[in-house]
């Protein structure tokens, strides 16, 4: 990939029109609704879960308008997709997929991942495939 293109995939640039915005966050990121609008985004669908996920420090990222993939530094290789139209949660432990489960709402969603990740038991257990 080029460097432009990864800086704007990790939001240095914005990804609409290549405005310097500032250091890498590991998303793609707009300098204005305008940009955000003409690649097809609403300006921060997700503002709201969002905040929710990085107060219970994950790194958060909006792949598409259902589908926000979170992670957390101390937990190499994993990460969770959570596609938010639905509540499906499917995790991803080093390539390996999990079945999905329904959680509905952000706090949840950062609550079960970190149970999960930290050994606790939640309701309805997460199993790989
Ligand atoms: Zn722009």
């Amino acid at each position: 990939m080029g460097e432009i293109a990864e800086s704007m995939l990790n939001g240095e640039m914005c990804e609409g029109c290549g405005q310097w915005l500032g250091e890498d966050v590991g998303y793609p990121q707009y300098c204005s609704k305008t940009c955000a609008k003409d690649r097809g985004m609403e300006s921060d669908p997700y503002e709201e879960e969002r905040e929710i996920f990085e107060a219970y420090g994950f790194n958060v990222r909006i792949v598409n308008k259902r589908h926000i993939q979170l992670r957390l530094e101390e937990y190499e290789g994993i990460f969770f997709d959570w596609y938010a139209t639905t509540g499906t949660l499917v995790k991803n432990n080093n390539g390996k997929f999990s079945k999905g489960v329904t959680v509905k709402e952000a706090e949840e969603v950062a609550i079960y991942i970190k149970n999960d990740l930290s050994g606790k038991s939640n309701e309805k257990q997460i199993k790989l495939l």
